[in-house]
């Protein structure tokens, strides 16, 4: 199947699409798709279904042949991933892959599956609107996931102000010494270097920058990373200052630790003493990738991709998407979801697939967001207390 099928299909039955995932709702259950591809084509579709009810896949499995289900991470996860790629033409896939999403949830329908009720932010029920969460796509409240965004955004603005270089530089030094000092004391104590705990080393250096109140932007994760190098280092020498103070009795002063550490070094003994280190470093570093290299660009970026996934929760979801009912609902929800954005001031045009999956967008959006923070500043504190009556209407959100 190629991305124009996709696009075309998933469109024409009206649901939310945002970059490469589409989300909708389907006899009561929330879910949201997503291609895999081969190269340039599209070879298997997969629905991601969030219950409150943890369930393995082989209870369900019988009753929808020809699919592939597998729980994911979270608790009450299931994927149903249906081939594609062998039938030629888009429409006949995407036909049989909802036929297989409708037995599937009616498989489930039969085994009591429900959605989860309690919103993931505030934990009540009575749930309005469903947004993606790193659980899944989950029934919340509206107002919840824009309150919550809205703060993420205007923090990040705020940091992008007011954020210091100096002091989270700092703070990114402390904190991998601290991370560093945890894992030596370890070390010291149990006689064993244990790889996996420096993982907390660039995160703890991390936390310590943004504990800092550091500017969160490019200079974050270049502090980590070399703080979290010279880490090594200072590893090096407190191990060498504690078999020093075994072997001789004595405890060397930091000018005698250095002049002994390099007297008596070689080059090759160095290597072979920071290689094992460096390496469980280096694999920290990827484990906590995604954490360290999060900046106020990532965190806005995230607001705004969980606000486009914004959808009116509607319990009587019908079971064929594409009727008349179902695309009206789609199409206010998709509305809503822009209007959310325009509100925040970011880049709010409804996403149009294929055009969108390679753009970059978070630049433009975070320098808007902040332009808009700013012009904004003295009239957010009333805004946000009284929430306008009709968010159909764009003028409401236009503070000039
Ligand atoms: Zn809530």
């Amino acid at each position: 199947m190629t991305l124009q099928d996709y696009a075309r299909g998933l469109g024409e039955r009206g649901l939310l699409i945002v970059k490469d995932r589409a989300f909708g709702q389907m006899n009561g259950y929330p879910y949201f798709i997503y291609p895999n591809w081969r190269g340039s084509v599209i070879h298997s579709l997969a629905a991601v279904f969030h219950f409150s009810q943890n369930v393995r896949p082989r209870y369900l499995k019988n009753q929808v042949p020809d699919t592939k289900l597998t729980s994911g991470t979270n608790p009450g996860t299931l994927t149903m991933t249906v081939k594609v790629d062998k039938l030629d033409d888009g429409k006949d896939s995407l036909n049989r892959f909802f036929q297989k999403m409708g037995e599937f949830t009616d498989a489930a329908h039969k085994m009591g599956l429900t959605a989860p009720g309690k919103c993931p932010i505030c934990k009540q029920g009575n749930c309005d609107s469903l947004a993606l969460f790193p659980q899944g796509y989950v029934p919340t409240h509206r107002a919840c996931v824009e309150q919550s965004n809205f703060d993420r955004i205007r923090d990040a603005a705020d940091n992008s102000e007011h954020g210091n270089h100096g002091l989270g530089i700092l703070g990114a030094f402390l904190g991998a010494m601290l991370g560093c000092l945890l894992v030596f004391l370890i070390a010291m104590f149990s006689g064993n270097i244990y790889a996996v705990l420096y993982v907390v080393i660039p995160l703890a250096s991390y936390y310590g920058y943004k504990l800092f109140k550091g500017r969160m932007d490019k200079t974050a994760l270049t502090s980590v990373l070399i703080f979290s190098i010279l880490s090594l280092f200072a590893f090096e020498f407190a191990n060498f200052a504690v078999v020093w103070h075994r072997q001789i009795g004595e405890w060397l002063s930091p000018a005698g630790l250095f002049s002994r550490y390099f007297q008596i070094m070689s080059g090759s003994a160095m290597l072979s003493d920071m290689a094992m280190p460096a390496l469980f470093l280096f694999f920290g570093i990827l484990l906590d990738w995604n954490t360290i290299k999060s900046s106020n660009k990532t965190y806005v970026q995230n607001a705004e991709n969980q606000l486009q996934t914004l959808m009116v929760l509607d319990p009587q979801a019908p079971a064929v998407p594409g009727s008349e009912v179902e695309k009206a609902s789609r199409n206010a929800a998709a509305v809503e979801g822009r209007d959310s954005l325009e509100r925040f001031g970011s880049a709010g045009e409804g996403e149009v697939l294929g055009d969108d999956i390679a753009r970059q967008s978070g630049k433009q959006s975070f320098s808007e967001a902040l332009k808009e923070y700013q012009q904004q500043k003295s009239q957010e504190d009333s805004r946000r207390k009284e929430p306008p009556e009709n968010p159909q209407n764009n003028d409401t959100f236009d503070v000039k």
